[in-house]
């Protein structure tokens, strides 16, 4: 079967960043699995690259900023006052908060503690970075009626609930 609009696609993958580390990756045993044609499963160039592909196609993508997380914005990263974070507030930790403009849901990333103060960053620790994709299509299957109306996978691999 071809992977075109509401089939599940289940892949293998290695994502890593420019400098070759890797940051993700799924195996032919336990693939990740997505399911195609638009509805925010994987990246859109992801998808593009994958139309059309069967099982035992490889693709290999070099994914800009703009493809994968974003470019880098500075706006993002915000200095709030430490006494608005728990005790224990140490760097690294995340917490979801509002952008400033009240109109984006982010995780924001404790980047730095100092004299009272706390800068967190609120894009994705991957935003600005270049990615490559290796990826090996494992199956594709047609989804189920329930899938396509939930925009998501249920079962192996997919989403996971009880509705
Ligand atoms: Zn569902």
């Amino acid at each position: 079967m071809r992977i075109e609009k509401n089939t599940v696609v289940s892949i293998s993958y290695r994502m890593t960043d420019s400098q070759g580390e890797l940051l993700e990756e799924a195996s032919a045993a336990e693939p990740a699995a997505y399911l195609h044609g638009g509805y925010d499963g994987i990246f859109p160039a992801v998808e593009a690259a994958l139309e059309g592909k069967e099982p035992g196609a490889q693709i290999d993508l070099l994914m800009q900023p703009e493809d994968a997380f974003g470019d880098y914005d500075e706006n993002l990263v915000r200095v709030e006052d430490q006494s608005l974070f728990p005790a224990n507030v140490e760097v690294g930790m995340q917490f979801e908060g509002s952008s400033e403009d009240g109109h984006h849901h982010l995780l924001y990333t404790v980047t730095d503690i100092a004299e009272g103060k706390v800068v967190v960053d609120g894009n994705h620790p991957l935003a600005g970075q270049s990615l490559r994709l290796q990826c090996q299509v494992v199956d594709v299957r047609a989804a189920s009626a329930e899938e396509i109306a939930h925009g998501h996978v249920h079962g192996a691999g997919g989403h996971h609930h009880d509705h």
